[in-house]
């Protein structure tokens, strides 16, 4: 169990969720997000198209105090001490294909450098590489999840929520994420051993932390809005570049023609490409769920855990009989 870190670090857990920059609820960007909610919120009551007060109209009652929200707020915690335990693992995975990779690239051709590139441009190019193919990963695990359907028993969890708030975009089966965190790690490692070992030492360093900053300004600039009951459209041509928050509750729509829609996590292109992108037109009501009265069925965190395992199972035995 050497992998396994203190107790306390596994205890202190849900609170790094709210305070470290790496964790996407950190304090600073649900502040943001809250910031551009108000700036909404100020310009519809201007418009004549709301009329709650600002608290109401930001964080309404009957969403956050919904019993889909209260499981939300439940499984949070339990899941991030659940993940610095199972998924302690997984995070180095790049670092790991990435080592394992070179090494074996080793044994057969010796490093060198095969662009004329300067270091500077070398790793800015390899930077978008880098966050176009950890932006893929993220979509081509969701398209799965959504395609082959024992895996979508897992996302159904996601899909479960009633409401939506910033806390739902944790609302996830452990399963999920570790596929996701694996692909994701995979691919990214694959390429960042070949840029580390064709090109130079240096460019993959530094491609990481751009990397970084780039998911900083994404989680920055509006991320929570997603995971809430604000409609943010970015309009018909951005739509199809970058994935809107609209976009995103799209994706969450229990109505079929939003079935399948916006698996996009930052970039709409993949969407646009897999034909799976929706952009749409005006404001539209949403109402959040899988449909059929499912999401009902995902009442306590609990069920959140076990009822994934036990309806899989039950789909593999249909299989087999
Ligand atoms: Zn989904
Ligand atoms: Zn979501």
């Amino acid at each position: 169990m050497d992998y396994l870190p203190p107790l306390s670090n596994i205890l202190l857990a849900p609170l790094r969720y709210f305070t470290d920059p790496g964790s996407r609820a950190f304090g600073l960007y649900l502040g943001t997000s809250v910031l551009i909610a108000l700036i909404i919120h100020l310009k519809q009551s201007r418009e004549g198209d709301e009329d709650k007060g600002i608290a109401e109209g930001i964080l309404p009652r009957q969403v956050y105090t919904h019993t889909s929200a209260m499981v939300d707020y439940i499984y949070l915690p339990l899941n991030a001490i659940l993940y610095a335990v199972i998924l302690s693992p997984f995070t180095g995975l790049s670092f790991f294909v990435s080592g394992h990779l070179q090494a074996a690239l080793g044994t057969v051709w010796s490093p060198y450098v095969m662009t004329d590139l300067s270091p500077l441009w070398a790793t800015i190019v390899f930077s978008i590489i880098l966050a176009l193919i950890a932006d893929f990963g993220m979509f081509i695990t969701h398209y799965w999840m959504h395609r082959f359907p024992l895996l979508w028993e897992f996302h159904k969890v996601h899909h479960s929520a009633e409401v939506l708030t910033p806390l739902t975009v944790y609302r996830m089966h452990p399963l999920d994420d570790i596929l996701t965190v694996s692909v994701v790690g995979i691919l990214t490692g694959i390429a960042d051993a070949l840029a580390h070992f064709f090109v130079s030492p240096v460019i993959s360093v530094y491609a990481v932390y751009g990397l970084g900053v780039a998911t900083y300004l994404f989680f920055l600039t509006g991320y929570h809005l997603r995971h809430s009951h604000i409609w943010l459209s970015y309009g018909p041509l951005l739509s199809t570049i970058l994935i809107s928050p609209a976009q995103h509750q799209i994706h969450h729509s229990k109505a079929k023609r939003h079935w399948d829609k916006n698996y996009g996590f930052i970039l709409a292109i993949w969407d646009y490409l897999f034909g799976s992108l929706y952009v749409p037109k005006q404001k539209e009501t949403v109402e959040f769920g899988i449909g059929n009265g499912e999401e009902q069925l995902y009442s306590s965190p609990l069920k959140l855990y076990l009822l994934p395992f036990k309806r899989a199972l039950r789909l593999l035995r249909k299989r087999d009989s």
